[in-house]
């Protein structure tokens, strides 16, 4: 019997595994036409400003609608994409895209793109982001890149080398998802960030509570000291909203605020709030 139940067992797992495999090769062929085929889209979220209640930027977030599987998360398409170096020709699409939306809103009003770390290392980087801007005619002062720690971690010369030259063009650089890797305070030191992220986690779901706020209060201190704004990522509730303001955050994101939106609505969301805080700019 347990030689019957092993071999049982080994089919099982081999089925799922297949169908997890054969998912993944849908994908990673398909990402290849979705660009083409109009089925990638890029929405924003707002980033607020906590003391007025000012949209401050909006973060890029790709979204890709595929025509027979739905709804597909960046979470489960972005990792095949850098595995198959598709991130690169992607990367650069999604960047050109944030920025032609850019260009059309106010000039305080900045855009974040994440990048991945392969699209950092790339040969040409660099350039290939400030012909985007310019191509949208967007001010390079206008885009912020995020990036999360784990491209830092190797050290590796290309990365310096972008972060330098696109810092020296007047780009600025987020730390996403701070709290979740080794948070070193070194980066802090070594790169030109102009905001920390302080990650979901820290703000809602298990984890979060006492503890997060005291971390999160210590990390704020830190980076007004260092002149670095500080963003809580994730805030879905007033509650949260409240927390973090008085732990020191001075912008926020998430579902409280608003979900991320396609940029027609991003474009209402602004002109909303125009009418609410400059009524004399907005119809004059
Ligand atoms: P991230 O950069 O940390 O982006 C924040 C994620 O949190 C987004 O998920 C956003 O929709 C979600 N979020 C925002 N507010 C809330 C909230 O109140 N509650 C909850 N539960 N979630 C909230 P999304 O769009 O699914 O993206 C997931 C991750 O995928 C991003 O994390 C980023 O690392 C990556 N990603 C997204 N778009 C791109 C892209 O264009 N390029 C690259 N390289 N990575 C991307
Ligand atoms: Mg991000
Ligand atoms: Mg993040
Ligand atoms: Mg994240």
């Amino acid at each position: 019997h347990a030689k019957v139940n092993g071999r049982n067992q080994a089919s099982f797992y081999d089925r799922s595994m297949s169908r997890d495999l054969v998912r993944r090769r849908e994908i990673e062929a398909e990402l290849r036409v979705a660009v083409q085929r109009d089925e990638l889209s890029i929405f924003f979220q707002p980033i607020v400003d906590l003391a007025t209640g000012r949209i401050k930027a909006f973060e890029a977030l790709v979204r890709w609608f595929h025509p027979e599987k739905g709804e597909l998360r960046p979470d489960e398409f972005i990792p095949v994409a850098e595995e198959t170096g598709a991130i690169i020709t992607l990367g650069n699409w999604i960047t050109a895209q944030a920025a032609k939306a850019a260009a059309t809103w106010p000039e305080d009003i900045t855009v974040a793109v994440n990048l991945s770390p392969l699209q950092i290392k790339a040969p040409g980087a660099a350039l290939g982001i400030l012909n985007a801007l310019r191509e949208a005619k967007l001010d390079p002062r206008r885009l912020e890149l995020e990036i999360t720690e784990t491209v830092l971690l190797d050290h590796s010369q290309q990365t310096e080398d972008f972060i330098a030259e696109l810092s020296a063009a007047g780009v600025r650089f987020a730390l996403d998802d701070f709290g979740t890797g080794y948070s070193s305070l070194g980066y802090l030191n070594k790169y030109p960030f102009g905001k920390i992220k302080v990650d979901r986690s820290f703000v809602s779901g298990p984890n979060a509570g006492k503890k997060s706020d005291a971390i999160i209060r210590a990390v704020s201190g830190m980076a007004t000291t260092l002149d670095m704004a500080i963003v809580a990522e994730g805030l879905e509730t007033v509650e949260q909203v409240e927390a973090v303001k008085a732990a020191g955050c001075t912008l926020g994101q998430g579902y409280y605020f608003s979900r991320a939106v396609p940029d027609y609505l991003a474009a209402m969301l602004i002109a909303q709030e125009r009418e609410k805080f400059e009524p004399q700019r907005a119809t004059g």
